[in-house]
């Protein structure tokens, strides 16, 4: 492996200012629209449609008449065209930056990604790091979305800088392009020379410089295969389902090519992002169609509308909100302010369950009391669509279980509806009270913990007393360490990212759930996740 850096990018020359910076600023916008829409139409070649979403917006702010108003205003004043970009975008990175909520903060990358890829232009220069000479691992001190999105992925094999968190769009990136990454490493640009050996995990999430052979040694020599249909049984013969999380029609096709038994969890609001307005229930059962079709006999959850907190929504504008993870989001917003919306996606789900193995799966459950309104929303729904229909009959509904009192009150619930699917993203953040996106919390928030375990085993148990089917779409289902741990637990389905499928079922397959089974007991016994990889690593569980 070769370490070169993104260092040297340059800084900026030859910016012009008064009427011939207004001009060199009009070129550098429309030259960063022309490559970003290429790097957009490459992002949604790969069926990375959400993705390429964060590339379109930073489109829009070039397109934002205060931009060239402001900044052209500045270099008429006689300031260079881009020290003016720069101040005119200056104040929303800092109010981004200085929001409470920590994807804001995030956000405010992809602002100076703008400023940056603008200041590139103007210079002639390209922002993407120059290709090493051979694959290489890439360490930088950042790397700005559009740099992340415009990577050879045939001469990077990963990367890994000094800043940046989990949650922020090159984080995201790098997962969906099925990149190992590591983010927010203090001090590495000066800790590693060009050219020197470094191995790179990113599943640990470690960056280790000149590893010793044995450690080299444990790095498997083939890439694993990049499609497996076949079913993932463990050594003793129980079946684990590897499905897909996806968030459209492009993720449902990769699913399917990468050989997915099915989509555990199909996010609906990315089908409602990208437009200034909510899509109707034609077009909904348009888009599901598509998504049922690419999967054909496989099943398919859609989540209804998770939208607030994190995930805003433009068509859905809402007033803010002191703590909104704990406010009004998922199917609350429904509940309390937009039955109508709910029931749109219900009829839109009932009409292409007649010809498709579909389920419905409902976000932020926390009562029984919830879920017996869905339920009689639900009914009327079916009416809507069919009046001689019988109630109770069809579709399989299902709940997310991400909130600690649905967890907890499993049992209840596990009455109300067919199947349950883990969220431990949410549940992960709400048990340890620790913000989900953010990074310094990330050690608290551990999915190996015991008291997340216990809250899983609970839930497993509570469903299949009742004969109900539980599945897990959090990260924590493409987690090497965990699977062990979810398979020995009992849960019968595991829901991951198209890249993760044929690693997942390979991993499974090398299991012997009964033996997984001892360790999982154990591990709920343990005192922390620390202890709990310990215990992998001496039943030689640890991932390899
Ligand atoms: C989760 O919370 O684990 C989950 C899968 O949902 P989302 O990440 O979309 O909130
Ligand atoms: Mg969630």
């Amino acid at each position: 492996m070769w370490r070169w850096s993104a260092a040297g990018l340059g800084p900026t020359s030859g910016a012009l200012s008064g009427s011939e910076g207004v001009d060199q600023l009009g070129r550098a916008i429309e030259k960063v629209k022309v490559d970003l829409a290429a790097k957009t139409a490459r992002l949604q070649a790969s069926g990375l449609i959400a993705e390429a979403g964060i590339l379109d917006a930073q489109a829009l702010m070039l397109d934002d008449p205060a931009l060239l108003d402001g900044a052209s205003e500045l270099i008429t004043q006689g300031r260079p065209a881009d020290e003016a970009v720069a101040a005119t975008l200056a104040p929303f990175a800092q109010m981004l930056r200085a929001s409470p909520d920590p994807v804001f903060q995030a956000r405010a990358v992809d602002v100076e990604d703008v400023v940056e890829q603008l200041r590139h232009a103007m210079q002639g220069v390209t922002g993407t790091p120059p290709p090493p000479r051979q694959p290489s691992i890439l360490v930088a001190r950042d790397l700005a979305p559009s740099q992340t999105a415009g990577l050879d992925r045939a001469l990077v094999l990963g990367f890994a800088t000094e800043q940046g968190s989990a949650t922020a769009h090159t984080a995201i990136l790098a997962r969906a392009l099925g990149l190992p990454a590591v983010v927010g490493i203090a001090g590495l640009v000066d800790a590693v020379e060009d050219g020197q050996a470094v191995l790179l995990d990113g599943d640990e999430g470690t960056l280790m410089i000149d590893p010793p052979a044995d450690a080299v040694a444990t790095v498997p020599s083939a890439a694993p295969p990049a499609a497996d249909a076949e079913p993932a049984v463990t050594r003793d013969g129980r079946r684990v389902e590897i499905g897909c999380n996806a968030a459209g029609v492009e993720d449902a096709r990769r699913a399917a090519a990468a050989g997915a038994d099915g989509i555990g969890l199909l996010r609906s609001e990315f089908l409602f992002l990208g437009s200034d307005r909510l899509p109707s229930e034609d077009e909904q059962v348009a888009v599901l169609e598509e998504v049922a079709t690419a999967m054909g006999e496989r099943p398919v959850i859609l989540r209804t509308l998770d939208v607030g907190a994190d995930k805003p929504l433009p068509s859905l504008p809402q007033p803010p909100e002191a703590n909104p993870a704990l406010g009004v989001r998922g199917l609350r917003l429904q509940l309390l302010r937009r039955p109508d919306l709910l029931l749109d996606q219900m009829r839109a789900a009932l009409r292409v369950s007649a010809r498709h193995p579909l389920r419905l799966m409902f976000p932020m459950v926390s009562t029984v009391d919830e879920v017996r309104q869905v339920k009689a929303l639900l009914a009327q729904a079916r009416l809507d669509v069919n009046p001689n229909a019988a109630d109770g009959t069809g579709m399989p509904v299902g709940i997310m279980i991400e909130v600690p009192a649905a967890a907890v009150g499993a049992d209840a619930l596990a009455a109300e509806v067919d199947f349950f699917s883990l969220g431990t993203n949410d549940l992960t953040q709400y048990l340890f009270a620790a913000d989900r996106t953010n990074p310094e919390l990330a050690p608290l928030a551990d999915s190996l913990h015991p008291a997340l375990l216990r809250m899983i085993d609970q839930v497993v148990k509570a469903a299949h007393r009742r004969h109900r089917w539980v599945g897990l779409c959090g990260e924590m289902a493409s987690d090497l360490w965990a699977v062990p741990l979810l398979v020995g637990l009992g849960i019968d389905e595991l829901s991951v990212h198209p890249p993760a499928v044929a690693r997942i079922k390979a991993l499974v397959r090398s299991l012997d759930a009964a033996e997984c089974a001892r360790v999982a007991r154990a591990a709920l016994k343990l005192d922390g996740g620390a202890a709990v990889r310990r215990l992998l690593e001496r039943r030689r569980l640890r991932p390899r």
